[in-house]
């Protein structure tokens, strides 16, 4: 290790400043009609549903503990994708209700906004974990593959690349081009003090849910976690799994407008 500069206290002592100031950003206030649309996922699986704009995805809890792998696309436009990274850099590692879900560049606009979660109470515990992460990627079967040397085809990222070819009639290798990093929706997760990724138990039980309001017409793909409730590991078999419900629901209210396309003029300094 190289030897620490003559300044080594100083320098850790600069006080920082967030990345992106601003307020917190407030949720609309809705009422949410009937679901007009229900999709089971099973469990170790994969399912896609349209979301018109204006109407929210209830991302339900049913029957036990369990983790869902989120990814979200512009309906019709799979270019437009939901962009994890900016997410966290603008709102935090984890999102909760008034965060925005936002898209990939060029397009940088809010994808989706909660506007509610049934597990805002939670917070952040003893360890420094909180709800709902974009930190993670998802589980896929080439990390499991280097560090197991297993084959295992039902990791997020295959169950994603399934329902992706079936929703659009992609071929599967083509659709699995287009899955990207997830929220992970109920996972609890945090960094242990050397900055190393955690997860625990997942506070989530039947009759929890996460709300996104659609800013733009979305295609939706869940996936329910081979990890389960991820307590102790994902990428096979080992975990009890359950399966997880998406709900379209009207919405009325302080309905805000579908968001244009980012402004910026692409011209790059050329
Ligand atoms: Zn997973």
């Amino acid at each position: 290790m190289p030897e620490a500069p003559a300044d080594t206290e100083a320098r850790r002592a600069v006080a920082p400043v967030r990345v992106y100031p601003g307020p917190p950003p407030e949720a609309p206030r809705l009422t949410l009609g009937e679901p007009i649309e229900t999709i089971r996922v099973p469990p170790r699986d994969a399912r896609a549903i349209r979301v018109p704009a204006g109407h929210v995805l209830r991302i339900l809890s049913v029957e036990g503990p369990q983790v869902g792998d989120l990814n979200l696309f512009a309906a019709g436009d799979l270019s437009e994708r939901f962009f994890s990274g900016k997410t966290r850099a603008l709102h935090g590692t984890h999102v909760t209700t008034g965060d925005a879900l936002w898209s990939c560049l060029p397009y940088l606009r809010p994808m989706a906004q909660i506007v509610g979660d049934s597990l805002d109470w939670y917070g952040t515990d003893a360890w420094g974990c909180r709800v709902h992460d974009v930190i993670g990627t998802r589980c896929d079967p080439y990390t499991a593959k280097l560090l197991s040397g297993v084959d295992y085809h039902r990791c997020c990222h295959s169950n994603l690349t399934r329902a992706l070819s079936e929703a659009t009639g992609l071929p599967p290798l083509e659709a699995e081009t287009h899955v990207h990093d997830v929220l992970n929706v109920f996972m609890c997760t945090g960094f242990d003090p050397e900055g190393r990724y955690i997860m625990k138990a997942s506070p989530v039980r039947p009759g929890d849910h996460l709300d996104l309001l659609a800013r733009i017409d979305l295609l939706a793909v869940l996936s329910t976690c081979p990890g389960g409730d991820c307590s102790a590991g994902h990428s096979s078999d080992d975990a009890p799994c359950h399966p997880l419900e998406m709900q379209v629901l009207t919405a009325e209210g302080e309905l805000p407008a579908p968001p244009a396309p980012s402004a910026y003029d692409r011209s790059h300094g050329l």
